[in-house]
């Protein structure tokens, strides 16, 4: 299996999971122009995809859902109050019925070989989830959007071997930043988005010897960068006392979040 992010930040998510014989996006919040030229840097080409999975609603995460599943006849996977808020999106035009396939989280459902499992998050969306992918013994993990974790979050997350997590914000630049009040309290609501350092618990929670690869992701354009990300989870990480810090690999999104894939 492998991971590449395509795209990653408050402005835009899609990100690439696959095998040799599936291949799928999860999120389509970018153009259709950037997913296809995402895809074809790792030489997929969009008629390939067997499913679009949807996180949520929110249009950093579904801009082009219209626009792709008209082009490709790409099915489309959310939980029932997703699909409802997409099929009520107006920008978003006609998208065929027959392509919406109702999920339902912690009930696992299978694309190809690659066996997927939904799970809740804490997030002000209708029915936001994330989900893992696994195959064989090996697992993937998308943790986004959301606002605070618990024990439910950490043992969806446990035994993964690549995270691809949220670092959003760095709550002290969020706090002095532009935002408006009503934005700010949002995002630092338990409906809103991991900080670097609630990012880094989390991960500090669920680390384990086969955790290969932490990938950062959905970095606010405004109240974070990439550096300042990396240094507060490393310094998380290395409160946790953990031995094998060394043999992680942590890689982060920058502005436009294009990641090279993540293999395992
Ligand atoms: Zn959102
Ligand atoms: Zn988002």
């Amino acid at each position: 299996m492998q991971l590449c992010s395509i795209a990653s930040s408050s402005s835009g998510n899609c990100i690439y999971v696959g095998t040799e014989n599936t291949s799928l996006l999860i999120d389509v919040g970018i153009s259709k122009k950037k997913i296809v030229a995402g895809l074809k840097e790792i030489g997929i080409d969009p008629n390939e995809i067997n499913g679009i999975l949807i996180t949520h609603e929110h249009s950093d995460h579904i801009k082009s859902i219209g626009v792709i599943s008209r082009a490709y006849s790409i099915p489309i996977y959310a939980t029932k109050g997703t699909i409802e808020q997409i099929k009520n999106d107006k920008k978003l035009g006609d998208i065929k019925s027959e392509l919406f396939i109702e999920i339902v989280a912690d009930k696992g459902f299978v694309i190809n070989d690659i066996f997927i499992e939904a799970f809740n998050i804490s997030h002000d969306a209708a029915e936001p989830v994330c989900y893992n992918f696994l195959k064989g013994d090996k697992k993937i993990s998308i943790a986004t959007d959301l606002g605070c974790y618990n024990d439910y979050i950490k043992e969806k997350l446990k035994g993964t071997n690549i995270l691809f997590i949220e670092a959003n914000h760095d709550k002290k630049l969020l706090e002095v930043g532009p935002y408006p009040y009503f934005l700010k309290r949002r995002i630092l609501s338990d409906l809103g988005h991991l900080s670097n350092e609630a990012s880094g618990k989390l991960i500090a929670d669920v680390l384990h010897t086969e955790l290969k690869h932490i990938i950062l992701g959905h970095l606010s354009k405004e109240n974070n960068f990439p550096e300042l990300a990396f240094e507060s989870i490393s310094l998380e990480l290395k409160e946790s006392d953990c031995e094998y810090l060394n043999d992680i690999k942590i890689a982060i999104a920058n502005s436009d979040g294009f990641i090279k894939p993540v293999k395992l």
